[in-house]
């Protein structure tokens, strides 16, 4: 755990953080400032930065627990699809230097998503 990590604070339960589901290696919960009704994101439970830091095993815990939200996620908030991204590395947008997962609850016409 990275002690001055958000991420790793709400993982470790230190901070709130709207958990919605978890897995051995995964942790999803609701986006502080959502781009729609319903945006989570989906952590890996240890610290790494970088997509490329995470075990193979983990990562493939990490797209194991998108791939089995994404349906809830979408019937939550009644949407018609989800967008699914990763902004890997501060260049791309990334801001919270522990890897997530995106997803945002789309609804048709909204011209929105990530
Ligand atoms: P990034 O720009 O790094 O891809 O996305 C970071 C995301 O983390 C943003 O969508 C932002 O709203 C969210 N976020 C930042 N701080 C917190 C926080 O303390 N709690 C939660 N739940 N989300 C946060
Ligand atoms: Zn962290």
């Amino acid at each position: 755990m990275a002690e001055d990590c958000i991420f790793c604070r709400i993982v470790a339960g230190d901070i709130p953080g709207r958990i919605v589901a978890e897995t051995d290696h995964a942790v999803a919960f609701l986006d502080a400032n959502p781009l729609a009704p319903g945006h989570t994101l989906v952590v890996p439970r240890e610290h790494y930065a970088r997509l490329d830091e995470i075990p193979s095993d983990e990562a493939a815990d990490l797209f194991g627990a998108v791939h089995d939200i994404t349906d809830s996620v979408e019937a939550a908030v009644d949407a018609d699809a989800v967008s699914i991204g990763i902004n890997d590395g501060e260049a791309a947008g990334q801001e919270v230097p522990h890897t997530h997962v995106h997803l945002v609850p789309r609804f048709e016409g909204d011209g929105g998503g990530p």
